[in-house]
């Protein structure tokens, strides 16, 4: 490839408003350009990394099983009636409507979608289990769309949903997994933490995120220095005090309410519109039917609304601070990560008044009578977290470290969660009607090329890792235009390139060298060859790589042996 062939729209300045590096970079590089808020176009260049992190992607669905498929983008209204989600999913799903007036509204994700597909075509055991997968444009309404392409709100996902007639089957996909998922980072370069999660109101058992530590993230993690023990920072926590407090599941099958199995049940019942600003919700019994509802959140926690339920409204008695404590463990006071995290104790059984007992991250700043429609943003934000670097590892063995995270992966183990609620079954070898089982797992294909420049850039430039970089080599032919050997020793070199397979750009433009070196090592591109009258001469070029602090010079035929 040619320069004067290809289109190189780099900028000096740094953008105003953008605020990490990545985000910086990528719009002095050319790669993206802004549309509007969140949403963005993807320049040649830009386009040219991001399907290499495609390939990679699809290259180990495929070698862990998965089959493509692609499904629509614009989903009917009545699959998310029929999995609730149409009522749960708040502002972030983008609701349209045709010209017949019929909702619709633009996949964040495709659970009901595949869910639909596979109980219309499969109908016995036989055909399980099924890995499905797609590399598809999602859209989520982000309440603050940032960071560029990192939070942006239409972005590409790599989406794979997996059925099961069994658990047992589940369990194997979802390990299958997982090691895809360190495969695909690994042979992307990146420096990466595969952590436990909490599936939170989600739903489901099982669930790790997949980080790339960077300063910038905005998640944290908690990782032991001395064993395999990691987890996000939420699960962290709740992991911290799991010796005291019971699994929520577990202690819901205590309740005493009708019905409530799940917190997804709970959250239902108590008509609770979490949306997306809920990081982690725990629910718990102790003995005697009391609940603590502890809802954790971010800043953005004050969008949480619960509207009164008759569960709820019924008379409920006020929980002592003593009370709160052991339903809640002794970690009442240490709770919520980042922000506020409110906790609710509710006595079903006495069940006295509307007000909940509410509490913020320390003894004092517990509050009585907070009702759920109030608003709660005027509540002192408690920035303390239970979970510090140099805490003991849950597991016994080192100390905790904590770092910052991006999530650029996340697999589920779902359950029968969307099978359930939208009727897909299959006969088992007996010849009974079973729920089949699902898994999904998803990778920011956008975000994982923003996180690669997080974590792989100088003052000058990105320095793409191998995988991902657009060429693999830059020619600079110094004074081309006037030196008929430099020309033709830099076609002769290009042409080697394009017969070996070689990823090349060729800087042909009419420009000062220091303006060809400066864009070439912005590009972030891995490998120069710089051709010059002087050195060529002798015989030989100038060779440095992206993060060689020094040229040097090398026979021009061997130019291309450090490329390969
Ligand atoms: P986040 O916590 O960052 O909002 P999420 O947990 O809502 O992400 P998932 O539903 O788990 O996201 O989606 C799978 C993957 O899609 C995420 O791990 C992330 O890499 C990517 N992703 C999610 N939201 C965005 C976004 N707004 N822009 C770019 N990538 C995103
Ligand atoms: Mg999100
Ligand atoms: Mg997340
Ligand atoms: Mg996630």
């Amino acid at each position: 490839m040619r320069s004067s062939e290809f289109l190189i729209t780099t900028h000096k300045e740094t953008p105003a408003d953008a605020e990490i590096i990545s985000h910086r970079l990528m719009l002095r590089a050319g790669l993206i350009r802004k549309l509007s808020s969140g949403l963005y176009t993807w320049m040649p260049l830009g386009l040219k990394v991001l399907r290499k992190v495609e390939r990679v992607v699809r290259e180990e669905m495929d070698a862990a099983g998965a089959l493509e498929l692609a499904m629509s983008m614009v989903q009917p209204a009545e699959l998310w009636q029929e999995s609730g989600r149409w009522e749960q999913y708040g502002p972030e799903l983008l609701r349209i409507q045709d010209r017949h007036n019929r909702d619709f509204c633009l996949g964040p994700t495709h659970e009901e979608v595949i869910t639909d597909i596979v109980r219309n075509e499969i109908s016995s055991y036989k055909q399980l289990p099924l890995n499905l997968y797609q590399i598809q444009n999602k859209v989520r309404d982000e309440i603050r769309p940032r960071f560029g392409i990192m939070r942006a709100r239409e972005f590409l996902m790599k989406d794979a949903y997996s059925f099961h007639s069994d658990q047992a089957s589940l369990e194997d996909t979802y390990q299958i997994m997982h090691r895809a998922y360190s495969t695909i980072f690994e042979r992307l370069g990146l420096d990466f933490r595969p952590v436990m999660a909490d599936s939170g109101s989600i739903g489901g058992n099982t669930s790790h995120e997949f980080h790339v530590l960077a300063d910038s993230g905005e998640d944290a993690i908690a990782f032991s220095d001395s064993s395999d023990y990691a987890a996000n920072i939420e699960r962290a926590e709740t992991l911290d005090q799991s010796d005291q407090r019971p699994q929520a599941s577990i202690a819901l099958g205590k309740t005493p309410t009708p019905g409530v199995k799940t917190i997804a049940d709970l959250c239902a019942a108590l008509n609770i519109q979490a949306q997306h600003t809920v990081k982690t919700l725990i629910v718990e019994a102790a003995e005697g039917g009391l609940v603590a509802l502890v809802l954790r959140g971010d800043h953005e926690l004050n969008t949480i609304k619960a509207e009164k339920h008759p569960l709820v409204a019924s008379p409920l008695r006020m929980a002592t601070e003593e009370e709160a404590t052991s339903a809640c463990g002794a970690g009442f006071g240490s709770i919520g990560p980042v922000g506020l995290s409110i906790a609710i104790v509710a006595d079903y059984a006495a069940a006295a008044c509307a007000d909940f007992y509410c509490g913020a991250n320390s003894p004092e700043e517990h509050y009585e009578g907070a009702n759920w429609d109030r608003d709660i943003s005027s509540y002192e934000r408690a920035d303390l977290r239970s979970v510090v670097t140099g805490d003991p590892s849950p597991d016994g063995q080192g100390t905790l470290q904590i770092r910052r995270g991006i999530e650029v992966g996340h697999i589920f183990q779902l359950g029968t969660k969307y099978s359930e609620a939208m009727n897909a079954k299959v006969l088992d070898e007996n010849g009974r009607n079973v729920t089949i089982s699902m898994g999904c797992y998803g990778i920011g294909v956008s975000r994982i090329v923003a996180s690669a420049i997080e974590q792989n850039h100088d003052e000058r430039g990105i320095i793409w890792p191998g995988a991902m970089a657009p060429f693999q080599l830059a020619i600079v032919p110094l004074n081309m235009h006037k030196s008929a050997a430099v020309a033709e020793a830099a076609e002769a070199l290009h042409a080697q390139c394009l017969e070996q397979g070689i990823e090349v750009l060729m800087d042909d433009r009419n420009e000062r060298p220091g303006v060809k070196f400066a864009d070439m090592e912005l590009l972030g591109i891995p490998h120069r060859v710089v051709i010059g009258d002087r050195s060529l001469a002798e015989g030989e070029v100038e060779y440095q790589g992206r993060r060689d602090s020094e040229a040097q010079r090398v026979a021009l035929a061997d130019a291309l042996n450090f490329v390969t």
